[in-house]
């Protein structure tokens, strides 16, 4: 089965409402040349409304960064996934790393909001990866097969991102043979969905580095942090799809 590409950028918490300029070049950029896969943009909630009016029309999804795992409730701060697909989201960024770090997201919670996602329309993008310390002790296929075990949901379409901890926002990037052993062994565990399922691979992509990560057979896509913020970046990015 041949697995379209999905180029998704992570604005993180990154971006006042100018910076929704960015967007303006991004879509004049696909329109001068069409991307090969799937682009989405998940910018902060705050500017998802005003994202999608702007966004209406053109080949660019929206994603929202992470979602409460019920429909509504007294959860002050918190956004359900049906409050972002109701601003205009298609998909949704959950249990990211800065997310399992920073708020001690546990697998189990990871999981039920990719259902909380899947229930309301929103397709997940399930981030697992190891700490530089699990690498480096030789756990680092034991740790993302205990979170995908963990963390993806019994059924429903979702995209995996393998996003190594220690290359987020740092530079480095997993060398390409780590990359392709590590998206042919998430493959592996995927048991039925494993051929209709895209697995991204985030960590310090850039214009750079992007031909040679998206040319991987088993790379079906990259998820994008810093570099998505520029839209002149972003773009070079989606035009190093295969
Ligand atoms: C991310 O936020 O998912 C990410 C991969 O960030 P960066 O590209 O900046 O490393």
């Amino acid at each position: 089965m041949s697995r379209r590409a999905l180029i998704a950028g992570n604005w993180k918490m990154y971006g006042l409402a100018a910076a929704l300029m960015e967007l303006d070049a991004l879509k004049a950029a696909l329109a001068a040349a069409p991307a090969t896969g799937d682009v989405a943009i998940c910018p902060p909630a705050t500017l998802l409304a005003q994202a999608a009016w702007k966004l209406k029309g053109a080949p660019i999804l929206l994603g929202g960064q992470d979602c409460h795992t019920a429909g509504e409730g007294a959860h002050t701060g918190d956004l359900s996934a049906a409050m972002l697909a109701d601003a205009g989201a298609s998909l949704v960024i959950v249990g990211h790393s800065e997310r399992r770090r920073d708020h001690g997201e546990t697998d189990a919670l990871v999981r039920a909001k990719a259902d909380a996602a899947l229930r309301a329309g929103l397709t997940p993008i399930v981030c697992v990866g190891e700490t530089i310390e699990q690498r480096r002790a030789g756990q680092a296929e034991a740790t993302v097969g205990a979170q995908i075990a963990g963390s993806l949901p019994a059924e429903g379409e979702l995209v995996v991102a393998y996003e190594p901890v220690w290359a987020i926002g740092t530079g480095l990037t997993a060398s390409t043979d780590e990359i392709a052993a590590m998206h042919g062994f998430i493959r592996s565990t995927l048991g039925p969905r494993a051929a209709a399922t895209r697995i991204l691979y985030g960590g310090s992509v850039k214009p750079q580095n992007a031909g040679e990560i998206l040319a991987l057979d088993e790379v079906d896509g990259a998820l994008v942090g810093g570099a998505s913020l520029k839209a002149a970046d972003f773009s070079a990015i989606i035009r190093a799809l295969k």
